[in-house]
């Protein structure tokens, strides 16, 4: 019981630190810069953490910037408010990314298109093969471990992991919360202390600051994800920019 808790425990921050981390604040935002060592690290780190669920750093970036362009309104791929409930929100966005990602849909913007790429680990990590491997190392990891078939019950949580973030926090940070910035859209900052979404609940002050690395804005939120990044910057893996 121990073991499948820590598991399941550790791989949900590893998968969201690695979607908040490289995928949004670096991909999407470029809120920091990395060296090409630091860059390539973070990105097999994404693949490695997400596993099942890993999402092409590029199609998100693509994706995410979508929904800042659009924020609540008909174009934006996932506002609760146009969505009737949760899974139709995801189904949207699903096809969306899918678009981007299959390159049927492009931004236009020389910002995105250059954004680094690793093509090897983009093709293998999207493939059928390292989704079902990835699945079967955690049921694996359940079989041995597991004291009754009960716990195979959080093994969906495994398989999709990045789309549960997702739809957490895309439905809750546009819905549920308090608005400290009056922005044009409906985003909200959910917790005021974001310790289960590192951050990314912060919705409000992340749109109102959308290149910001410290999503939190009043002395009493805490964005999880900060301290660290602020100590990777001081151990110069990164370089933080000085965003207004
Ligand atoms: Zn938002
Ligand atoms: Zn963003």
């Amino acid at each position: 019981m121990f073991f499948i808790l820590s598991f399941l425990l550790i791989h949900w921050y590893l998968s969201v630190f690695a979607q908040s981390f490289f995928l949004h604040r670096y991909m999407a935002h470029r809120m920091f810069r990395m060296n090409a060592f630091w860059e390539k690290f973070f990105y097999f780190f994404t693949f490695v953490t997400q596993g099942s669920s890993f999402l092409h750093p590029k199609a998100y970036a693509q994706l995410h910037l979508e929904h800042h362009k659009h924020s609540d309104t008909e174009e934006d791929p996932h506002s609760p408010l146009f969505f009737r409930d949760v899974i139709a929100m995801m189904v949207n966005t699903a096809k969306v990314y899918t678009e981007f990602r299959m390159g049927n849909r492009k931004s236009g913007s020389t910002y995105i298109e250059n954004l680094p790429t690793w093509k090897v680990l983009d093709t293998f990590a999207n493939s059928f093969l390292s989704r079902i491997s990835f699945c079967a190392l955690y049921t694996w990891a359940y079989v041995v471990f597991a004291p009754s078939w009960h716990w195979f019950l959080l093994l969906p949580i495994h398989f999709l992991m990045g789309p549960i973030h997702g739809a957490f926090v895309n439905w809750c940070g546009h819905k549920y919360g308090y608005r400290n910035h009056n922005t044009a859209d409906k985003s909200r900052n959910t917790f005021a202390w974001d310790l289960l979404f590192v951050g990314e609940t912060f919705q409000n002050n992340h749109h109102r600051y959308p290149n910001r690395a410290n999503f939190a804005n009043r002395w009493f939120e805490l964005d999880i994800s900060y301290p660290l990044i602020w100590i990777l910057n001081k151990l110069r893996v990164l370089r933080l920019n000085n965003a207004p």
